[in-house]
């Protein structure tokens, strides 16, 4: 059976001159980097160019790369370490609702141990507008925290926008860069950010391994405690053969993002048109202008996302719901709830994210399967029968 992966922005494979980067670090070049032996010398060259290839790809300064375990690390060190470090009576923050669960639930944990917090609102194609970034100022607002492009929706917020508010209120501001990285150009100075949160396997790299870009300067309090590893933002022995991974990573998103992001924007459009024309009531999510390439988020109201996702694979197809899992109980995706959607159509959507091994027939095979299923399932649901009553 043919298979086609359409599930990009949950994780990529790693790109094959990744992989023959990462493979002497494994077993020949084994050193621990902070050893000042030649295997340790050997090992932290090969650290510290990896730090400058991600730096490079963001516009930052090596120096102002903090190695992580992933992204969700990278968050979770950017909100935690920076109100540890941030010495003040009152604190008050403002984020985005449809932030990545890292940095949302980063954010909650917070609010409930007594920080204030503003969940700004977002309009029903998913950008937030930042007027209410500046409505939502407050003499005592210490972080804003808004991501690049969503993961779900692909759309993109106005960062640039809101790194000038955030840097004229003298408040600082970190950014999810995670789904962004290496499909739209990122600059650090540009977007005027002081964190950015990036993942390897988002680009063709590792799993567990990521990177926080900190400005220099900026207040950051360690959140694991250990060596002085990472100028003592980060302990641990470094993940050599990871940094190394994400090193070429950063440096294949780099050189390829254009090329990419056209050629995924040419398959992505036939895929989301294909949909529409087929399947009636398909409905697209989020902003069609303001959104990475690669992404598309549809709603196939009266069909159920999660037996959706079921029946295409069955038939080959991976794609993806929005819906966070937890404890056996589907919940409906926060983002999609935060843009509007009622929570039956919510679980009616489907993500489909294309990646540099999609091709054009991975998406014609696509496009045969999708409204067979939908028709399917919707033939079984008795929403759409009272809905649509059969003729
Ligand atoms: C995947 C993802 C993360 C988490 O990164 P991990 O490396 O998987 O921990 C954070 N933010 C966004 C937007 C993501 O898509």
């Amino acid at each position: 059976m043919k298979r086609v992966y359409l599930d990009y922005n949950a994780t990529t494979p790693v790109d094959p001159e990744v992989l023959s980067a990462m493979m002497p670090f494994f077993a020949k070049s084994y050193g621990n980097a902070s050893s000042i032996h030649s295997a340790g010398q050997e090992a932290r060259a090969a650290v510290e160019l990896g730090r400058a290839s991600v730096a490079s790809l963001i516009g930052a300064k090596p120096a102002e790369i903090v190695f992580t375990s992933g992204g969700t690390e990278a968050d979770n060190l950017a909100v935690f370490g920076f109100i540890a470090a941030y010495r003040r009576e009152r604190k008050h923050i403002i984020a985005s609702p449809i932030e990545h669960h890292a940095v949302l639930n980063a954010v909650e944990a917070l609010e409930k141990q007594g920080i204030d917090v503003t969940w700004l609102p977002i309009s029903s194609d998913g950008v937030i507008d930042p007027d209410d970034v500046r409505r939502a100022l407050r003499p005592e607002t210490i972080l804003i925290c808004v991501m690049h492009a969503n993961n779900e929706l692909g759309t993109i917020q106005p960062i640039v926008e809101i790194g000038s508010i955030a840097a004229e209120a003298d408040v600082y501001f970190h950014c999810d860069a995670v789904q962004s990285a290496g499909k739209i150009p990122i600059d650090v100075n540009q977007m005027k950010v002081d964190f950015l949160a990036l993942s390897a396997h988002k680009i063709y790299g590792p799993k567990g391994v990521g990177a926080l870009y900190v400005r220099e300067n900026t207040p950051l309090e360690p959140i694991f405690f250990g060596g002085t590893h990472e100028r003592d933002r980060r302990p641990g022995t470094e993940n050599v053969a990871g940094i190394v991974g994400i090193g070429k990573a950063a440096e294949l998103a780099r050189a390829r993002l254009a090329e990419d992001s056209a050629r995924l924007g040419g398959l992505r459009d036939r895929l989301e048109e294909g949909i529409l024309s087929t399947v009636a009531g398909a409905r697209v999510n989020g902003d069609r202008a303001r959104r990475i390439s690669n992404t598309t988020n549809v709603t196939f109201a009266h069909a159920e996302g999660e037996s959706l996702v079921i029946a295409l694979d069955l038939q080959g197809v991976q794609c993806s719901t929005g819906a966070a899992c937890s404890s056996g109980a589907i919940l409906p995706s926060h983002v999609l709830r935060a843009i509007g959607l009622p929570k039956d159509e919510a679980k009616a959507t489907l993500r489909f994210s294309l990646g540099r091994l999609t091709t054009r027939e991975d998406v014609d095979y696509a496009l045969q399967v999708i409204p067979r299923a939908v028709g399917r399932l919707r033939s079984i649901s008795p929403s759409y029968s009272r809905a649509v009553p059969a003729q």
